[in-house]
């Protein structure tokens, strides 16, 4: 009898404390996240997460390096428990923000920082007057860059939330899993391409790590940021290098204008050669919108393979475009998987 009521007594506490919040005794996270990147990563990590309330600042499109912070950007940040950024000075108008937000205490978290940790940073850039040689900021344009990225955040989640450690945990390793299914599809295609034709040309340098991780030769019109204005003679020397290396295709990226493409293409034809632009935008240091495919780092990095080789392959070079991996979501919707060349 005593037995029966103990065990009735102890399946309603379970009850009353299945039916609780996992942070009862605490507050939401507060996370802020700067870029498309942050905060679809930080997204990505606290599935099954109710806790957890992610502000992100810029949407698709907007170009980091000039983003300058609003005044409810600046109020969402003091009132957060931390802010992830991209880091290496990709936020180029947040330093003095940053700044502050450190001596109140505030938590800032730069994606970059175990990447840099872990030596695969690219260094000697130059992004503005103020900061020359300095490291390339593009670092998640590797996908195993983004995995080691992957892995720290989702600690240092875990260490500011303990009580949903094993989420972050495991969201991290199942997303790690989906990174390295993605890296050796889009691996596969770009390197069917023959070495000596194998250059990506676009208006400013976000795509070294690309670059490096793909086997790919890169050359910008302008700068590391887009702070710096091309000139004349920026888009001479790239016209120079186009007819030079008989390069196909120039590519125009989302978040930048297309004036100096689009001078490069003028000037390339005038001298009779065949050359176009990419049968679409490359997603540079932004991403599309949130609900669409390139919204996702995932669909991001792979729209822009695909746009690379089906760019390369309407102007008659060979490309072996492999089959998207059972495994790995979201998959292409059919009118990025498909390409019209005259469109
Ligand atoms: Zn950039």
């Amino acid at each position: 009898m005593t037995k029966s009521i103990g065990t009735g007594l102890s399946l309603l506490l379970l009850l009353i404390f299945a039916a609780l919040p996992a942070r009862a005794a605490e507050e939401t996270l507060d996370i802020v996240a700067t870029t498309t990147q942050a905060s679809d990563l930080t997204r990505i990590l606290s599935v099954d997460v109710d806790s957890i309330s992610i502000t992100p600042l810029m949407g698709a499109g907007v170009d980091p390096h000039l983003y300058q912070p609003t005044e409810s950007d600046i109020a969402a940040m003091n009132a957060a428990e931390m802010v992830v950024y991209s880091g290496l000075h990709l936020e180029g108008q947040f330093d003095t923000v940053f700044a502050a937000l450190g001596e109140q205490g505030i938590a800032t978290y730069a994606l970059a920082q175990p990447v840099k940790d872990a030596g695969f940073i690219i260094g000697g850039f130059t992004l503005s007057e103020q900061y020359s040689n300095v490291d390339d900021p593009h670092f998640w344009f590797d996908p195993r860059n983004w995995e080691i990225t992957v892995a720290d955040l989702a600690l240092t989640l875990a260490e500011l939330d303990p009580v949903n450690a094993e989420s972050y945990r495991s969201n991290a390793e199942a997303y790690i899993a989906q990174l390295g299914l993605l890296y050796q599809w889009a691996n596969d295609g770009l390197r069917s391409v023959q070495p000596e034709q194998r250059f990506l040309v676009t208006s400013h340098d976000a795509f070294q790590y690309f670059g490096a991780a793909f086997g790919w030769k890169m050359r910008a019109i302008q700068g590391l940021s887009t702070e710096d204005e091309a000139g004349v003679g920026d888009i001479q020397e790239t016209v120079d290098f186009v007819i030079e290396n008989e390069i196909p295709v120039l590519f125009v990226e989302s978040s930048i204008p297309p004036d100096t493409v689009n001078a490069v293409i003028a000037a390339v034809r005038a001298l009779g050669r065949e050359v176009r632009v990419g049968v679409r935008e490359l997603y540079g240091d932004a991403m599309g919108e949130v609900d669409s495919f390139g919204g996702t780092y995932i669909g991001m990095l792979a729209q822009n393979a695909l746009t690379i080789m089906q760019s390369y392959q309407c102007m008659g070079v060979e490309v072996d475009i492999g089959a998207w991996p059972e495994d790995l979501e979201p998959q292409p919707p059919d009118d990025i998987w498909n390409v019209d060349c005259e469109a």
